[in-house]
Order: C-alpha cells, then structure tokens, then sequence
C-alpha cells in the first residue's frame, strides 16, 4: 500500500487526518468524517477546522507532546497518544468520546482524531466522576486538616495552645503517670511585660512572644511539648525528666531567654519558671496547680529565677480541695 492509500484508507474508517506542513502548521488529508464539523467550527474560508486545538483544551495539550515528539525525529511506526476524553459538543450539549493520535507514517507526519465507541466514554465517565469525586475527598481533608492545625496551635506563637496542651498533659500522664515520677511540668512566665507593651508598644511585645517561643521550641527535645497557656505564660511537658534533668532545663531555658538579644533597647526580657514532676494518680489541674505555686514562689523570689515544688509535700489546700 503506498503512502497516500493508506491516509485515504485511515479516512475511510473516520479518522480526521492532520498533516504537519511544518512545527505548528497543519493540513486537513481527504474527507473529514462529520464529526469533526460538528465539533470544530469551519475557518473563516468555509473549510474544515485546520486548528482544533485552539477549540479543545485537550487537544492543545496534545499538541504540545506531538510537537515534542515530531522535532525528535520519529521512526516510522512511532507514535504518541493522548488517551480517551470527552470533547464537549457545542450543538448539542453533549460529548463525544475521542482519542488523537501523533504518528510518523513513513514520511508523513499526522495527527489522527477519531471518536471511539460509547461504551468507552461511559468508562471515561466514571473515571472522571471517580477522579472529581477524590479531588472533592482530598479538598475536604485539606481543608480538616487545616481547621485542626488552627484549633491545636496558638496562631501567633505556632505553638499549642492551651486546650491542646490539656489534652496532651492528660495523654502523657495516662501513659508514664503509673511510672516512676519521670514527667516534669513547666510554667513559663515573662517577667515584667506589661513593661515592654507600656514602653514600646504592643507590636514589639507580640515580637518578643515570638521570639521566646521559639527559642523554647528550639531548647526541648522532640517530645517535649511546649504550649502558649495564655498571655505571656507558657508551658512544657517533658516526659522522661526526673527532677535534676528538669531543674538542668529550667536552668537553660531561663539562660536562653537572658542571652538573647530582643529588639526591646535597655528592657531586659526575662522568665521566671516553676516546675516540679507529676506525682503517680493525682489531677492533671493538680499537677498545673502545683507548677503554678512553683512560678509563684520565682515571682516571689525577684524574678528571673527556677522554683520547683516537691510532688510527695501535699499541702492543706491540695487535701480540702479534695485534687489530690
Ligand atoms: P510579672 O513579672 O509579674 O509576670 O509581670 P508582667 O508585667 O509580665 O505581668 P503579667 O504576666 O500579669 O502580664 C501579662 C501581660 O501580657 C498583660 C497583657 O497585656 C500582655 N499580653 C497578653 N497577651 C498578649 C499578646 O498577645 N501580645 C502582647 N503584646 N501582650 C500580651
Ligand atoms: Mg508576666
């Protein structure tokens, strides 16, 4: 079968057949089948589409890859295809299965458009529906995943926040509380920032809680959790610390926070700590009470200090409450 037999033969099984003249230049060989007229509209000198892609987004991808793939210099046989879509009818509202082809025909370069049958488009439609419908899933995860990253993280400081820190505490102390006391809270408190806000504003005091979250993010562990509990107090829960390790962390966080240079001009910026270590069955609000009291005594002391507060000295107030 020489050349143009085998083009009039593709034309004679409703193949629309394209030939490239030259990059981005094609010529319509023999009969369109009808279609094509009924997809593509006429050019403005009444003859069959010589541009379908500038009518169907797929096709314009296509031809894209087809371009590609004829400035490589294709063997004879060769080919690329562009899969199965529905091209969208304009006259009737419906669409038609479709699927092109770029092949190298001994010395003739085409692109072949051809409707297939419908029980292919119905395959296409359901795995376009399928497709639409886990964009949908994967949007709504998305967009879950997002709502839980705000409710659990303070949006200012990036860390918890303080009914997430809860929650996490409660975790912790339900899975080493039985243990030996090895889980050390944290109450973390700037000194004297109402100063900084009253001074320099409340925008340099936003930056400073920055700024001390992260150097905390940045002193812990990896499984140590830090929280913003509210205003300028923050807390840590360190599993596995006992109380030297603890009072050592105390210690470095309250350095870190002495040794870093804020944009707060002579206002030095300081925290005081109390912490102590959670005591086998007792509250969670217990456990924070007691670290509460260990900040207190720091505020108590000048400030810039660590307190700490022994779990087994329960006092009156722990026994009438009843939080023990
Ligand atoms: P102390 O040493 O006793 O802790 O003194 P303080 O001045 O730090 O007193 P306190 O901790 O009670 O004050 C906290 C202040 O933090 C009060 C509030 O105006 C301010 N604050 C709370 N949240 C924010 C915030 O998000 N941004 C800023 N800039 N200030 C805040
Ligand atoms: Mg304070």
């Amino acid at each position: 079968m020489d050349d143009s037999l085998g083009l009039k033969f593709l034309c004679s099984l409703e193949f629309a057949l394209l030939k490239r003249l030259k990059p981005l230049a094609y010529e319509l060989y023999g009969q369109v089948p009808p279609f094509y007229n009924k997809l593509f509209p006429l050019d403005p000198d009444g003859l069959p589409c010589r541009t379908p892609w500038e009518h169907s987004s797929m096709l314009e991808y296509f031809l894209l890859d087809s371009e590609e793939f004829f400035e490589h210099k294709p063997k004879t046989g060769d080919k690329v295809s562009s899969g199965i879509w529905l091209e969208p009818n304009p006259a009737t509202n419906d669409e038609l299965p479709l699927v092109a082809k770029a092949v190298q025909l001994k010395g003739d370069q085409l692109i072949t458009i051809q409707v297939i049958q419908e029980e292919y488009a119905e395959r296409v439609r359901i795995l376009r529906k399928a497709r639409l419908e886990l964009v949908e899933r994967r949007k709504i995860s998305n967009a879950l995943n997002s709502f839980k990253k705000k409710a659990l993280f303070d949006a200012m400081t990036k860390l918890y926040n303080r009914g997430s820190f809860m929650e996490i505490l409660q975790e912790q102390v339900d899975k080493f509380g039985a243990y030996t006391p090895t889980t050390a809270l944290f109450i973390i408190d700037v000194d004297n920032f109402k100063k900084v806000n009253d001074t320099l504003g409340h925008l340099v005091g936003d930056s400073v809680l920055v700024q001390v979250a992260e150097l905390l993010r940045t002193s812990l562990r990896k499984n140590d959790y830090p929280a913003r509990f509210g205003g300028d107090e923050f807390t840590v829960v360190a599993p596995d610390t006992n109380t030297e390790q603890s009072h050592k962390l105390a210690e470095k966080l309250r350095h870190r926070i002495q040794a870093h240079k804020f944009n707060t001009g002579d206002i030095p910026v300081t925290i005081s700590v109390g912490y102590t270590i959670y005591r086998a069955g007792e509250t969670i609000e217990n456990f924070i009470r007691r670290a509460d009291k260990a900040l207190y005594d720091a505020k108590q002391m000048g400030r810039n200090v660590v307190c700490f507060r022994d779990p087994w000295l329960i006092d009156d107030e722990e026994v009438n409450a009843g939080l023990t």
